[in-house]
């Protein structure tokens, strides 16, 4: 019997094959006797996961998000080699104005067991001299945290969900619809599939897809789709190899170490937000201006795009 004729009972289509699709068809797999379908245009990881610079923290102000985070690390350490995690540790800094606030943000995560510390800046700059800090700046170093590879990452849960069983199709979805109660994907072959219920991982792309699928405007998810420039640093020979994630809160900017010799930066200022482009027609890379955290003028820059 062809795939596609298959019954539609218990089954459930993930659509998005991301970091998110690929855990979760995995997750279903493992805990329920349903049928799980992962489907993605574009191959496993072939999205925003891509672009992702991964960094694995436990620096949060919110408890729960913490908690989360802590439990995600453990998963990370325990699959270090496949996920290709690298325990780089992480600095934060935030202006003077929330040192207290910091004060607080990691005692409360020192209760919850994750090993972070408040540096004096005189300590910190000896630590990591090529980082430019204000003498009233608050920093934290956690030492656990790093990075990690986002499509090993994917990929990891994906080969997991599919040795259990689950089907993968690289397929793209043009239309989700509900039929008395049963939801039907038409692919952008023609073919449809049942099953009874989908869930969408598909990130950036998730109101197309609604809209495709016959939603209104005004019943469409609350999403900007921003674009996200990642400036790329060639490091000098005297700060090569495995170096912290710099978390720069001060300036809402971030720097993150690529191999032996590369330094990938961004940042999260708010006017990127402003815009809210075509997921499919991304606008070419901009220049971006990251603040004076890096101290030496040795590194050489140039400009990505996520
Ligand atoms: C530059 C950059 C840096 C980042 N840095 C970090 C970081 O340091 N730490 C961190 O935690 N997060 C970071 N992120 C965020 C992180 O990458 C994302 O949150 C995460 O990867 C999202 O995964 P996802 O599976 O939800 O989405 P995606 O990876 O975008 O997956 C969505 C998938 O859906 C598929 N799809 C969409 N529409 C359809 C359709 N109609 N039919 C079939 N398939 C479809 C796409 O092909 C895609 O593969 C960063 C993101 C960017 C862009």
């Amino acid at each position: 019997m062809s795939y596609y004729k298959m019954s539609a009972r218990d089954r459930i289509i993930v659509i998005g094959a991301g970091s998110t699709g690929s855990s979760v068809a995995y997750n279903l797999k493992r805990a329920t006797h349903s049928e799980v379908v992962l489907i993605d245009k574009g191959g496993v990881a072939s999205g925003m996961t891509s672009f992702s610079t991964a960094i694995v923290r436990t620096h949060y102000s919110n408890e729960v998000v913490a908690k989360m985070a802590f439990e995600s690390r453990k998963f990370f350490e325990a699959n270090r080699e496949t996920l290709r995690f690298y325990k780089t540790g992480m600095v934060t800094v935030v202006p003077s104005a929330l040192r207290k606030r910091m004060e607080d943000n990691v005692d409360m995560l020192r209760r919850l067991g994750i090993r972070e510390e408040i540096l004096e800046v005189k300590e910190a700059s000896k630590m990591f001299p090529w980082l430019n800090f204000d003498a009233d700046e608050g920093v934290s170093y956690e030492p656990d945290s790093g990075y990690a590879d986002p499509v090993s990452t994917a990929n990891f849960f994906a080969r997991k969900a599919m040795d259990l069983g689950v089907k993968f199709l690289r397929e793209e979805v043009h239309r989700i619809e509900n039929t008395q109660g049963q939801a039907k994907i038409v692919l952008r072959n023609g073919k449809e599939i049942s099953g009874a219920s989908v869930i969408l991982c598909t990130n950036i792309w998730t109101n197309k897809l609604l809209s495709q699928s016959g939603f209104a405007k005004g019943d469409l998810l609350p999403l900007k789709v921003s674009p996200h420039p990642v400036v790329i640093y060639k490091r000098p020979n005297g700060i090569a190899g495995l170096r912290p994630v710099v978390n720069d809160l001060a300036n809402r900017d971030y720097y993150k170490p690529e191999g032996e010799s590369l330094l990938l930066g961004g940042n999260l200022r708010s006017e990127l937000d402003e815009a809210d482009v075509d997921p499919d027609k991304p606008p070419p890379p901009s220049t971006v201006q990251l603040y004076r955290r890096l101290f030496t003028k040795d590194f050489e820059q140039d400009t990505s795009h996520g």
